[in-house]
């Protein structure tokens, strides 16, 4: 049975406040799903709890895990928002909401799509906090495919490989990225997943004692130099991440160093060094596999020191060196400074490549779901390259400081995402037409539009675009903007070569 305890005692140090909320989400979900099974035959409550619970364990909080309750009430039993924010707040309506609207993204598969596709899941977030719970929903759904169809198997397992498992990679969430991963590996590629989980096997038994005597001799030398405050452990890498660098390495396994990897955990970065200093002093590192992380931190916030060392038993091991807030933060990624308790201010953020998160989120107190307001307190310069690249394709080639700061402005402001037939994606206001679309294109696209198909449909060309739709214009090269273009379009870029078309005509 689904016990709310324990999901109470995953949230840190709960209000009274954040334990009544999770309490209502909960029966509130129970309620409101209570005739629907899963294909497990399961009560559809099963999912809602699992996805509560993988946010629980991501401290991410009582408002979060809340909404991870009530993340399929919208779509699947029809509550409105209305009734979701008189019952737990605008902030939940709004979490709610947005994991809805990426609900409506279609899988398309191919390359060009993909990479547009994850962009466009982050620009549609607006809120790191839904993606973490679309995330933490696909994992439970990962973890029970085997009660789905088998021919929608395949399809699902893909685009949690392509889209949802780099995600929760590019937001550092390394214990959601390594299970998404595996989890789909097996669907998708089942014999190659059959092959690493042996390889793996017999890699592990040959190394277990080698490790285990690698390890004795560490604390030895540690104790030799007076550290006696740190933990060593060792990790094994994810089968997919090893098939990935197996195939870069010509499938040799013996290329593969960072198979297993003794990790050391010491309190503060200064410790980080003198361990790999006492580390470099009794074995020899190999050249050229010395990685400082903690200078120069991976683009999605990793950080630690990497070396590879002669074991002194004939062979070669991998030691990761960091600091505990690092290993958390490796884990946990993103979430770790989302997490509710350090949302009072006692942590401090010590991660400057991550500090655009926080500005990004929303702050309790004062949160404003439809005016959006935090997004205006951005500084752009904190944001992550990845996430400038949403909008460096709007940029043309001359624009203008203004044109930037309309765009950073607009950024998180209400907006559709529509495919062009290559895969491309375009980003319009709400509310835009075909003809915007056309005029997005190129302007001669624009000027002699003539019909449009929407999703392999023809429709007329001041038809309202929808997300994620799939948008064709015809052209003609007689046809000719008209006066009423004016009232329907919705982009800036639209009205200015309407205009300027129609006054050429006038002219001659
Ligand atoms: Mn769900």
């Amino acid at each position: 049975m689904e016990d709310i305890q324990e999901i109470l005692s995953l949230i840190p140090s709960p209000s009274e406040e954040d334990k009544a909320l999770v309490k209502k989400a909960y029966a509130f979900a129970k309620e409101a799903h209570k005739d629907q099974v899963r294909k497990s035959g399961e009560p559809y409550f099963t999912h809602l709890f699992a996805t509560a619970k993988n946010l629980a364990e991501l401290e991410m909080g009582a408002v979060t895990v809340s909404a991870g309750f009530l993340h399929d009430s919208i779509e699947d039993v029809g509550v409105t928002g209305e009734t979701l924010e008189k019952e737990f707040g605008k902030e939940i309506r709004f979490l709610v909401e947005g994991v809805t609207k990426l609900g409506q993204l279609k899988y398309r598969g191919t390359e060009r799509y993909n990479e547009s596709l994850r962009k466009l899941f982050v620009a549609m977030s607006q809120d790191i906090r839904v993606l973490v719970i679309k995330l933490a929903d696909r994992l439970h759904n990962m973890r029970t495919l085997h009660f789905v169809p088998q021919e929608k198997q395949l399809r699902i397992a893909k685009e949690t490989l392509e889209i949802y498992a780099p995600l929760a990679y590019r937001l550092g969430i390394r214990k959601l990225h390594r299970e998404l991963e595996d989890l789909s590996f097996a669907y998708v590629y089942p014999e190659d997943y059959e092959k690493m989980l042996k390889l793996l096997k017999n890699k592990r038994s040959e190394e277990e004692e080698m490790l285990e005597k690698f390890n004795k001799s560490l604390k030895k030398e540690f104790a030799k130099n007076n550290i006696t405050d740190f933990a060593v452990d060792y990790r094994v890498k994810g089968l997919y991440s090893l098939y990935k660098k197996l195939k870069r390495k010509d499938m040799d396994v013996d290329k593969v160093y960072d198979l297993l990897a003794m990790r050391v955990i010491v309190p503060t970065i200064g410790d980080c060094y003198r361990i790999l200093g006492i580390i470099h002093s009794g074995w020899r590192p190999l050249p050229g596999r010395i990685k400082d992380y903690i200078a120069f931190p991976k683009p999605n916030g990793y950080q630690s020191i990497h070396t590879t060392v002669l074991n002194g038993f004939g062979g070669v091991i991998e030691v990761q060196i960091k600091t505990k807030e690092m290993q958390r933060e490796s884990e946990y990624g993103i979430t770790s400074h989302i997490s509710y308790k350090q949302q009072d201010g006692k942590k401090k953020i010590t991660n400057p490549s991550l500090l655009w998160v926080k500005k990004i989120l929303p702050v309790r107190d004062n949160f404003d779901a439809s005016a959006n307001k935090t997004s205006k307190k951005i500084n752009f310069d904190d944001v992550p390259r990845w996430v400038k690249e949403l909008v460096e394709y709007q940029k043309d080639a001359g624009a203008s400081d203004s044109v930037i700061d309309e765009i950073k402005s607009d950024f998180f402001e209400e907006r559709i995402f529509v495919f062009t037939p290559k895969g491309d994606v375009i980003d319009l206001p709400k509310d835009s037409t075909a003809i915007d679309f056309a005029y997005n294109i190129h302007s001669d696209v624009g000027n002699h539009i003539s019909g449009a198909k929407i999703n392999g449909k023809f429709v007329a060309i001041t038809t309202t675009l929808q997300n994620g739709d799939l948008v064709e214009a015809e052209t003609r090269p007689n046809s000719k903007p008209s006066r009423k273009w004016l009232e329907v379009v919705k982009t800036t870029i639209a009205k200015k070569h309407i205009r300027s078309s129609l006054e050429e005509r006038r002219g001659k």
